[in-house]
């Protein structure tokens, strides 16, 4: 389905397996939350804050701890200087952000690149927004993107790209390579990125996040996407905000009035906090966080699957038919839920295009020792039971 229309009437894949874990009593690996919930000392803030206020609308871009915080997070962290009063827009969660984003800058019959596996936001909202997603798939298990798969799908109609760096579900961060092919397609087409960075600070420490708004050849074309919830683990705050130049800004913040208008002013306080004095615990998460995935990865790969690589974000897949298991990763999740009492996603939901490939599972591995080793016995039971 490509062309223009209403947001379907269904559940997303993330929430109807999230039921089926509830109701199984099953482990979930599949949803993106982890087990641990932030800094004890932004949640003690969140908490103060509460109770002691504020509590009515904050200023529709944001409180100015919270804009001013981001602002200086960003420059000392990747580079770029956001302005605190006309560069930045906060909205409930990156979702939102993403929202404002697209219904903002396509207008009805404008393309935009989606690049599968695509996060499962993004065509739906293309199409509110009246416009046509235009899909590049990307294929396994490298899921490279190259100047050629773009300029592929790029017509006169093509206004935006749409970028996710860490990328959902596949735990990849892009490279120089992959940049540079993003940014010759925006300067050679005249396109605006949207790009969806809220992994950027779950990753190894030894591989900072290069952002697409420090690139300068790309200034003025970049909406920069985070959220609080990845960074410090509260992702039911729905904290995120959308960083560009001002003209787009401002056209961003004029449709986020009419959508939410505003955020929670004490969790973006507390948000505000964590960005100023907590900074020293982000590393310690990332060391936790690829603890995780080791375990779950070592794990998985001693019970006979075949792990695909992943550095960052809370996820790992695992490819079926090189794991020997005959099935549609649908199938295999569907079995593991009812039968074996684990939740996994099958990355196919991330595709729309037809022939995409059905043989990956996505696992969230942000999960206590305790909880990934005993998925670890389920699963080790399942290969048994399924090959
Ligand atoms: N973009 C991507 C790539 C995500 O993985 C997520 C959350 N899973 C979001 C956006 C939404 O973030 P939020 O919860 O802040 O709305």
């Amino acid at each position: 389905m490509t062309g223009a229309g209403p947001i379907p009437v269904r559940t997303t894949i993330f929430e109807a397996m999230s039921a089926k874990a509830v109701a199984a009593g099953a482990i979930n690996l599949g949803q993106g939350f982890p087990d641990a919930a932030g800094p004890a000392s932004v949640r003690a803030e969140a908490a103060r804050l509460m109770l002691e206020g504020p509590h009515q609308y904050p200023r529709m871009r944001g409180t100015d701890a919270l804009r001013t915080a981001l602002s200086a997070f960003y420059a000392d962290t990747q580079g770029p200087a956001f302005d605190p009063g006309t560069d930045i827009v906060v909205t409930s969660g990156a979702t939102e952000a993403l929202a404002a984003a697209i219904l903002a800058l396509l207008s009805p019959g404008d393309g935009a690149i989606v690049i599968e596996p695509a996060y499962d936001a993004y065509a739906p909202l293309v199409r509110r927004a009246g416009g046509l997603p235009q899909f590049v798939r990307l294929s396994p298990p490298g899921w490279r993107i190259s100047r050629e798969l773009l300029e592929a799908a790029i017509t006169p109609a093509t206004r935006l790209l749409l970028v996710n760096d860490p990328v959902n579900p596949t735990g990849r961060m892009l490279d120089d390579g992959e940049r540079a092919a993003i940014r010759d397609v925006a300067l050679a087409h005249d396109l605006l990125i949207v790009a969806d960075e809220v992994w950027e600070e779950v990753r190894p420490g030894s591989r900072p996040h290069v952002s697409l708004a420090a690139d300068p050849a790309l200034a003025g074309r970049v909406v920069k996407i985070g959220s609080a919830g990845k960074i410090f683990q509260v992702t039911g705050w729905k904290v995120g905000w959308a960083l560009a130049h001002a003209p787009l800004a401002a056209r961003i913040a004029a449709t986020h009035q009419y959508l939410t208008f505003t955020t929670p002013p004490a969790l973006q306080d507390a948000v505000a906090f964590g960005l100023n004095d907590e900074r020293g615990w982000l590393p310690v998460m990332r060391a936790e966080v690829e603890a995780g995935r080791a375990r779950l990865a070592d794990g998985l790969t001693a019970a006979g699957y075949a792990v695909l690589p992943s550095e960052a974000t809370w996820f790992l897949s695992i490819d079926l038919a090189a794991s020997g298991l005959a099935l549609t990763d649908v199938d295999f999740c569907t079995r593991i839920v009812d039968q074996h009492g684990v939740a996994g996603i099958p990355v196919s939901a991330f595709f729309e295009t037809a022939g995409a490939p059905a043989n990956v599972v996505r696992f969230c591995h942000a999960k206590a020792p305790g909880t990934i080793a005993a998925a670890l016995d389920r699963l080790a039971a399942a290969r048994k039971a399924l090959g």
